[in-house]
């Protein structure tokens, strides 16, 4: 049976409540059948998100929330967001929010923190979440259970030939060719062979292209391969001293995503797979390259060239 834990905090109020969820005007407690606890989300860490019936995938500040149960619906959900609620939250606030919740407080001017790891994770993907920061601005990209996951800043990796996990900071990679179970990769630091479920070829065509890491400050570069146990005493995040009465900006507004998501509950070996659009490196009519940045949308799943205009179908990869 589900055991949901909720302390409200000043000024919540609950919108909407189910024996697996409660909904507030800050966050969403919701218990998930695949961790089998009660996972509760900030709604000013949200981002992006995909609802089901009985899933969800929230992709939020700090990496990603899998969740598997009765989802409230969907207008309860956008109604709680669009209340914007948690917009007049100070750093305080925020901050007990987080507490209170068990998550990590991100504050925006943090350089790192920790990954979020509540709701459902296989170990290999628990492991990385726990055992490396996240550095700011990184988000997931893609990843492949028990296999890869790849962040726009580096690529973590299972070799099932050596058995060894690596990390692949992208600004390392010279050259990488990927192909079904194989993936070749020319380092600053040697050459590799991996063997297993690699990253599609042009998911690190996109990830490399963007160069997002060109962001980061260089010293922070070598935390890409630290785990967060040696960062932190090196790097303490007291040092940014915020008042918690002042008052913090909310850089994005929540998007439903339109990937695909599928979930499966089971006898503990729950398993949340989803899927990512994905769009043609060049136009095949003219040859022009095109990305998220240039295309133009003319239907939720159709895009146009931005050269010559003739329309493509977004593709859909199940991961
Ligand atoms: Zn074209």
């Amino acid at each position: 049976m589900s055991s949901l834990t909720y302390i409200p905090i000043e000024n919540e109020r609950v919108i909407a409540q189910h024996q697996e969820y409660i909904l507030t005007n800050y966050r969403l407690i919701q218990f998930d059948r695949g961790s089998r606890t009660s996972v509760s989300i900030p709604l000013h860490i949200i981002k992006e998100y995909k609802l089901t019936p009985n899933s969800a995938m929230f992709k939020v500040t700090n990496g990603i929330v899998n969740v598997v149960g009765a989802m409230p619906k969907r207008e309860e959900l956008r109604g709680a967001l669009g209340l914007r609620e948690f917009a007049s939250l100070t750093v305080g606030g925020q901050r007990k929010l987080c507490e209170v919740s068990g998550v990590p407080f991100v504050h925006p001017d943090h350089p790192y923190n920790q990954w979020i790891s509540v709701g459902y994770h296989r170990p290999f993907s628990q492991h990385f979440y726990r055992t490396f920061a996240w550095l700011k601005d990184e988000e997931v990209f893609t990843y492949f259970p028990d296999s890869f996951i790849l962040t726009n800043y580096r690529l973590y990796q299972f070799d099932g030939k050596t058995r060894k996990l690596f990390i692949f900071p992208l600004y390392m990679i010279e050259t990488f060719e990927a192909r079904q179970n194989q993936l070749k990769v020319k380092a600053t630091s040697g050459k590799f062979d991996i063997r297993g479920k690699v990253p599609r070829q042009d998911h690190l065509i996109t990830v490399w292209q963007q160069r997002a890491w060109s962001h980061l400050p260089h010293e922070h570069l070598d935390w890409l391969v630290r785990p967060i146990n040696y960062v932190v005493p090196h790097h303490p995040l007291s040092q940014y001293a915020i008042s918690e009465t002042s008052s913090v900006r909310t850089t994005h507004t929540v998007t439903e995503t339109s990937h695909e998501i599928e979930s499966k509950a089971g006898n503990g070996g729950a398993g949340t797979v989803f899927v990512k659009p994905v769009i043609k490196n060049r136009c095949d009519n003219c040859g022009a390259p095109m990305s998220w940045e240039d295309i133009d949308w003319v239907g939720p799943d159709q895009y146009k060239c931005p050269s010559c205009r003739t329309p493509h179908r977004v593709e859909y990869t199940r991961m």
